[in-house]
């Protein structure tokens, strides 16, 4: 599994390094809202927990396939192959289970703390600012 944001600046995802099941899990580590600068654009911005996603991480699942196809095939020429069968689909399992995206992580949201209509009027007015001429009131 790996955690990704999707960033506004590129509209890119990026992945963050930290390691977290679910999102309590993340906001023990992060906070609640955390700082994060883009890998793709190196945008810095102010995110909350709830931006987090969780996405299924092929790289583990693409490994333990090759791995495990291998220790299956190589059983083959082997007294017992079923005993490399097994083994072989263990190791292809724990791959996919550590790729996948657990449920739970992306069902669960936080409440936010902060006052999120506060958020927006600020975010507006920068807009304003910034000379934005779609801006209407
Ligand atoms: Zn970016």
């Amino acid at each position: 599994m790996a955690l990704v944001i999707h960033c506004h600046a590129c509209q890119k995802n990026f992945t963050i390094p930290e390691k977290a099941k679910t999102r309590i899990d993340l906001e023990q580590i992060t906070g609640e809202y955390f700082r994060k600068v883009c890998t793709n654009c190196a945008a810095e911005t102010e995110y909350h927990i709830n931006d987090v996603t969780a996405e299924s991480d092929k790289t583990p699942m693409l490994i333990s396939s090759i791995i495990g196809l291998v220790v299956m095939f190589g059983g083959l020429f082997f007294p017992r192959p079923f005993i490399a069968i097994g083994i072989g689909g263990a190791i292809m399992s724990a791959g996919w289970i550590a790729g996948n995206a657990p449920d739970g992580f992306n069902q669960y949201r936080a409440p936010r703390s902060r006052d999120i209509e506060r958020d927006r009027k600020i975010r507006e007015e920068m807009k304003f600012r910034k000379g934005d001429t779609n801006f209407n009131t």
